[in-house]
């Protein structure tokens, strides 16, 4: 999997105070996609286990504490990136008690093959759906367009 920016401290993608990753690969092309950039799965650099480390530790820092982790991109169940999420958050609930896991996608939860629901089984809460610039309306929270459905999973 290849990422594009790590935020340890993010206090608007999702509730509180949070770690956020956007990762690369969105195959979805979404007219009026805010971040084009992440489209292509080799964009942005590679995801190391260094980067997960950081990850489970700034979860886990007393000091500033988080809510959770934020999961956008791109897009964390596009197949590229389905075992190196699947990995993260199966360390996140073992090694990160009481943290919940938000996740963006452009797919519909409908319709998630087998391998991206083993992921959503493991989260809290998932944004489902293309972005529809037609249906954008500012005033949503954590969602850009009023199809996409904050699904609330555990
Ligand atoms: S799903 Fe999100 S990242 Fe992917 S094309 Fe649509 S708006 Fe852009």
């Amino acid at each position: 999997m290849n990422v594009h920016h790590y935020y340890p401290i993010d206090v608007v993608n999702g509730p509180g105070t949070r770690c956020t990753l956007f990762v690369a690969g969105c195959e979805h092309q979404c007219p009026g996609c805010y971040n084009k950039s992440t489209w292509r799965p080799d964009s942005g650099r590679v995801f190391t286990l260094e980067d997960e480390n950081r990850i489970i530790d700034d979860l886990n820092d007393l000091r500033i504490p988080r809510q959770g982790l934020s999961l956008s991109g791109g897009d964390p169940l596009h197949p590229h990136n389905l075992s190196a999420i699947l990995h993260l958050v199966k360390r996140v609930r073992a090694e990160c008690e009481g943290k919940d896991i938000w996740l963006w996608t452009g797919y519909q939860l409908g319709t998630l093959s087998d391998a991206q629901r083993e992921v959503t089984s493991l989260i809290n809460v998932l944004i489902d759906g293309k972005f529809i610039q037609a249906l954008k309306d500012p005033a949503l929270i954590w969602r850009g367009s009023s199809n996409q459905v904050i699904h609330r999973l555990r």
